[in-house]
This record gives structure tokens, C-alpha cells and sequence, in this order.
């Protein structure tokens, strides 16, 4: 008896609730959504992730129950890759813990020209 497809699919239906209350491109005010988005962002989550403004979910690339959780990589409407990542508080209960754009430098490889990327820092996702 599993329950991962149960966890995913919870996972995706949240993604879509807070992508429809995530910063847009035009927004300033990140306070305002750090508090907006309150109950669905893990204690761990970094407001600097709430930077990367995403006007929707164009596609979803995919989607997987990791050790950690439930990883979800989709594209957004200007077609960038993005990560997010769920944490299970408890069952059946997640919470975001980070959602972060592929680095657009190093597409994910964390090097660029032979040393490590400046943009990431090495990370692959998100600015460092
Ligand atoms: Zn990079």
C-alpha cells in the first residue's frame, strides 16, 4: 500500500494554488505574498525564492517522490525551468520548501567555461 501518487497528486494541486497567488512580474510589495502564502510555505522556505516572479504553470516537466519529498519541475510561461520542492509537515499535510529557476547560465550543470558558475554559485537552481 503506497500512497505516492496520493502525495503527488496533492502536491500538484497545491503548486497551482500558489503559483495563482505567487509575485507576477509588475508586483514590489514581496512582504504582502510572504504573509498571502503563510500557510502553504515550509518554516525552511527563504523569502528570496519568492524573486522569482512566475506569471503560471505553462507545463509540468516532472514530477517525483524524492527521499525529502515531492519534487515537481515545470515550465512557466516564459518557458524557464522551474524546481519546487514539498515537504511533508505530517500526512498528508506539504508545505513548499523552495521553488527556484534553473540557472539560465549553466542550464543546471552548476559549471560554466570549466569553473563554477557565477550565476548559481554552483547550485543549478536560483540565483546564489
Ligand atoms: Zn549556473
Amino acid at each position: 500500500m503506497t500512497n505516492e501518487h496520493v502525495d503527488t497528486d496533492v502536491c500538484l494541486v497545491l503548486l497551482k494554488d500558489i503559483i495563482a497567488r505567487w509575485p507576477k512580474a509588475n508586483d514590489e510589495d514581496i512582504e504582502t505574498y510572504r504573509v498571502a502564502l503563510g500557510s502553504y510555505l515550509a518554516d525552511s522556505f527563504e523569502d528570496v525564492d519568492l524573486h522569482n516572479r512566475i506569471e503560471a504553470v505553462a507545463s509540468i516537466s516532472s514530477i517525483e517522490r524524492t527521499n525529502e519529498g515531492v519534487q515537481i519541475d515545470f515550465y512557466d510561461v516564459d518557458e524557464c525551468l522551474q524546481r519546487a520542492a514539498f515537504e511533508s509537515l505530517r500526512e498528508s499535510e506539504w508545505r513548499l520548501k523552495s521553488l527556484k529557476f534553473q540557472c539560465p547560465v549553466c542550464f543546471g550543470e552548476g559549471v560554466n567555461d570549466g569553473d563554477e558558475c557565477d550565476m548559481c554559485g554552483g547550485t543549478d537552481w536560483g540565483a546564489s
